[in-house]
């Protein structure tokens, strides 16, 4: 009987490392499937920007004299546009590897948060230029622990996403509350919103929400980088949407350290 036990329990154990095998196997078949998407979507994102550079130059370059100056300046601003949009491309691409390998290390000091978000607004404001912006921040705001690069770096990608996914005209809206020892900065739009079943996989890195048969204009990188960014300054980020009207409200929490406390008791 004890024989039969044992050989029994032996079984089940060789049964337990075949479906761990099996696990295993699946797994990186799953990883090596979701690597060579990755690729093919990189690729892609490099390609495509790329193919727009070299037309436009080419046709400048053969067809020059039969060009008007308005052309001309067209094929221009689309050599600059879709420059533009590589480079941030592959800044997002390093700025993702360097979180991955722990290189980004914040500098942190206290800082006004207001003055970020002003910085931040005049670097968005081209990207704004068609939408109204509404800035509500408390006045009690207290000073926060940051590094006033990357945090201007998460504004600038939420004010960037807040324009690129709601209609012009419409109101993108940032507001600054404290709330029991943290500070509450939200971004929100009038857009479509994310559906509620993605809130979560759109910090995902390359991760873009399904359109239909299409996908956005993004690289699907910008959120990744910002929940990064606001982890290494001791925050969180989360993504919801309004109740009241349409559109994406993105959430950012911010303790209040210690020093800013202290200067609150002593005001
Ligand atoms: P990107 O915008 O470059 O694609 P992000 O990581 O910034 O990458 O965003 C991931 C996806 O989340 C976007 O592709 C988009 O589908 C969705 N998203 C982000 N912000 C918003 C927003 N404000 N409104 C609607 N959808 C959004």
């Amino acid at each position: 009987l004890l024989d039969a036990l044992v050989d029994q329990g032996a079984l089940a154990i060789e049964r337990v490392l075949l479906v761990e095998d099996m696990d295993r196997v699946k797994r990186t078949v799953e990883s090596e499937r979701l690597r060579s998407a990755l690729l093919t979507s990189i690729s892609h994102d490099l390609k495509t920007p790329l193919a727009s550079v070299l037309g436009a130059a080419s046709t400048m370059r053969d067809l020059a004299g039969a060009l008007s100056d308005t052309e001309k300046r067209d094929l221009l601003a689309t050599v600059i546009d879709e420059s533009e949009r590589l480079n941030r491309f592959i800044a997002n691409l390093l700025d993702m590897t360097k979180l991955e390998s722990g290189a980004i290390v914040p500098n942190t000091a206290l800082h006004d948060l207001g003055e970020i978000v002003g910085s931040a607004l005049r670097r968005a404001s081209k990207i704004l230029n068609r939408h109204k912006v509404e800035l509500v921040l408390a006045a009690d705001l207290p000073m926060l622990e940051l590094d006033a690069v990357l945090f201007e770096q998460v504004l600038f990608n939420l004010l960037d996403n807040a324009a690129k996914y709601s209609p012009p005209e419409t109101t993108i809206s940032i507001r600054g509350r404290r709330d029991d020892g943290h500070v509450v900065l939200e971004i929100a739009d009038e857009g479509a919103g994310i559906p509620p079943n993605e809130l979560e996989s759109v910090f995902d890195k390359f991760y873009r929400v399904q359109k239909g048969d299409h996908v956005g204009p993004g690289t699907g990188l910008g959120l990744a980088i910002s929940r990064g960014f606001v982890e290494a300054m001791r925050g969180t980020i989360s993504a919801a949407n309004r109740s009241e009207r349409s559109g994406a409200v993105l959430t950012i929490r911010l303790p209040v350290p210690a020093e800013s406390h202290a200067l609150d008791t002593a005001a």
